[in-house]
């Protein structure tokens, strides 16, 4: 789950991390009294919106008064911001943060992340702060300073102290930069952030270390222990094809291609989405139905497919274990009657009740096309797409 740049740095605060003061506001009036109760000369004007890259997109603005303030806050509220995270279509800009100005003398970088091969957080620091880091990743790899957290330590003193100094930190900082480092690993570790990053992390005019940027996402999986972060969710910010799948138990993701696929297990929904590749096809989505998928959750699923109007044709691709072909052939039939299914589908199952889960198909009347392996299903679904 991810969250606002002003939600991150008020939870940044808490664990010691010295941020720019600053407002989130919901409209320009609101801006404009926020501006007032900061001290200037200089504002910044930040669009709030769950993606990075805003500077570049025009969503964040200095102001040199409060009048400044006012038309900035007016021309980005309200904007639809694009970024190289947001997509072609960009993204509706509903919240801001009006802050401080910084007096900035150096920017620096810093992410936390879980690394799978080492099972451990890996701090990565770099001197090459404010930019894209992807770029300084692949052009100057030596330029990323990274160190594997031992869980039972957490990041030391001596770590951290070694990664201020390796990313050029001047000598009259280090110890603060080396708390800061060292409360950015706390407010990774006590929220189960699945990301913590600080884009980029400033050495003042004066001397002092501010997270200028910062951003934080959550281990979905570990919220139930967080409701503070878990009432942070801004749904305006998701996907509503998702909210939606949540809502019923679904695990949805949407994709850009024409093929819907209804699936059960997470599995066999990535290889049905690669063989529909193999085949020349693009998946619209993933979609899993679980285990435990009735009726009405099919159906649910036959709906949110059916509202993406790129979706041209639907893939079913069932494996009978303990859900049983007849059930799914029965929920699949019940819901191409409810929507008025007008795209071609393909259903492809194996496994307990095959038999009379194609029994069930065939005999609803319904112009269901049966495969009967994945390359076949693939084969039909993409033919069936292109002949439209
Ligand atoms: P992002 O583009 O979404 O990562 O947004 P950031 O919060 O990182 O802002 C983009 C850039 O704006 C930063 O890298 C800074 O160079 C600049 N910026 C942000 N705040 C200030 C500020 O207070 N003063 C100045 N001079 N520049 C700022
Ligand atoms: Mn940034």
């Amino acid at each position: 789950m991810k969250i606002h740049e002003y939600q991150a740095k008020a939870l940044m605060r808490q664990y010691g991390v010295p941020t720019p003061h600053g407002v989130p506001c919901f409209s320009v009036d609101e801006a404009v009294a926020a501006a007032q109760q900061l001290p200037g000369p200089v504002w910044v004007v930040k669009a709030q919106i769950h993606a990075g890259g805003r500077g570049k997109g025009g969503g964040v603005k200095l102001a040199r008064s409060i009048d400044e303030v006012r038309s900035l806050a007016g021309s980005v509220l309200g904007m639809q911001l694009r970024t190289h995270q947001t997509g072609p279509e960009g993204q509706t800009v509903r919240r801001l943060l009006i802050e401080d100005g910084a007096d900035i003398r150096q920017e620096l970088y810093v992410g936390l992340v879980v690394d799978r091969a080492t099972q451990k957080v890996c701090l990565m620091a770099s001197s090459e702060g404010g930019m894209d880091i992807e770029e300084v990743a692949a052009h100057s790899p030596q330029k990323i300073h990274k160190v594997f957290v031992e869980p039972a330590t957490g990041l030391t003193e001596a770590e951290a102290e070694a990664v201020a100094r390796a990313i050029g930190v001047p000598e009259g900082s280090i110890m603060q930069a080396r708390a800061v480092l060292q409360a950015l690993y706390r407010a990774f570790w006590e929220t189960d952030a699945s990301l913590v990053e600080i884009n980029p992390l400033i050495v003042t005019g004066a001397g002092d270390i501010v997270a200028l940027d910062a951003k934080m996402t959550f281990d979905a999986n570990a919220l139930f222990r967080h409701p503070e972060i878990t009432a942070l969710r801004d749904l305006d910010e998701e996907d509503p094809a998702e909210i939606e799948a949540s809502r019923f138990d679904l695990s949805y993701i949407s994709l850009d291609g024409n093929i819907g696929c209804l699936v059960n297990g997470a599995g066999l929904a990535m290889a049905t989405m690669d063989t529909i590749k193999l085949y020349g096809g693009e998946p619209a989505n993933f979609l899993d139905v679980g285990g435990g998928a009735t009726t009405e959750k099919v159906t649910e699923a036959f709906k949110i497919m059916l509202k993406n109007p790129k979706v041209k044709g639907i893939l079913v691709n069932i494996f009978g274990g303990i859900m049983r072909c007849d059930t799914i052939a029965t929920g699949v039939v019940a819901a191409a009657k409810e929507v008025h299914l007008h795209v071609p589908l393909v259903v492809r199952m194996k496994g307990t009740n095959e038999d009379l889960g194609k029994r069930i198909l065939a005999d609803s009347g319904l112009p269901i096309i049966a495969a009967d392996t994945m390359a076949d299903a693939a084969e039909k679904i993409v033919a069936a797409v292109r002949g439209q």
